[in-house]
């Protein structure tokens, strides 16, 4: 699962969270700390980011800041304008090729899934299910459920690659910081998705399970497109 998953929506991006030595390196700390800044929109696309902002905020040197910009930079989270790196901001057709890949990446994990989940992979996803089913008021809540159903089914596929290629795309997917959760209807349709995937994976029909994790990306992708165009907030 990946490291953002396990965390409790309460414990992200406290102010004043300092480098606490948790076997990661500084640079690493520092990486996570800015996606989970972008993720939360404390940093929104088009925002300048400053190493030694960065650096006194997080009360480290600026090596490791560099590292982690250099680093985000690669992957395409930070771009450097004439005045220096902002944070980038996805144009509705970069929306659109995330979202694209997305469908493709989570419907191979739902299809592993289907193959190779443990039975205590299935209960768990059950667990979380009914977790995120339980209340629908607060959208950053089932958003980060949201990440630990998904994170939970990447973890049942049991194939590392398919989980690297994962976990460095919900990196990026840090740039669509706002939930579509916020979406008047979508906690609901969501719940009845996750459903529909859990089951297929709980019957061991892959071809179904692939489907429904696609289409449940779809739907996403559609309360995005609504949430760009300021149809339903
Ligand atoms: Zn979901």
């Amino acid at each position: 699962m990946p490291r953002d998953a396990k965390q409790h929506s309460n414990e992200l991006s406290e102010p004043g969270q300092k480098y606490s030595d948790s076997g990661i390196s500084r640079g690493q700390w520092v990486y996570e700390k800015l996606i989970q800044d972008v993720r939360d929109g404390k940093y929104a696309g088009g925002v300048r980011i400053r190493e030694e902002e960065i650096a006194r905020a997080l009360g480290v040197s600026r090596t490791p800041v560099r590292e982690a910009l250099s680093r985000l930079q690669a992957r395409g989270l930070l771009e450097l304008a004439p005045f220096g790196l902002v944070v980038t901001e996805l144009s509705r057709q970069q929306v659109l090729e995330l979202y694209a890949v997305r469908e493709i990446l989570e419907g191979s994990a739902a299809r592993f899934a289907a193959q190779h989940a443990s039975d205590s992979e299935i209960s768990a996803l059950h667990s979380i299910a009914r977790e995120f089913d339980r209340d629908h008021a607060d959208p950053q809540r089932l958003a980060h459920l949201n990440r630990q159903l998904h994170g939970s089914i990447y973890e049942a596929a049991h194939n590392r690659y398919l989980m690297r290629s994962l976990n460095e795309f919900q990196d990026t997917l840090a740039l669509l910081a706002s939930t579509t959760f916020t979406v008047v209807g979508r906690p609901k349709e969501a719940s009845k998705e996750h459903a529909v995937i859990i089951k297929a994976i709980e019957r061991r029909d892959a071809d179904a399970a692939e489907q429904a994790a696609r289409q449940h990306i779809h739907r996403a992708q559609e309360a995005r497109l609504k949430m760009m165009l300021g149809i339903v907030m």
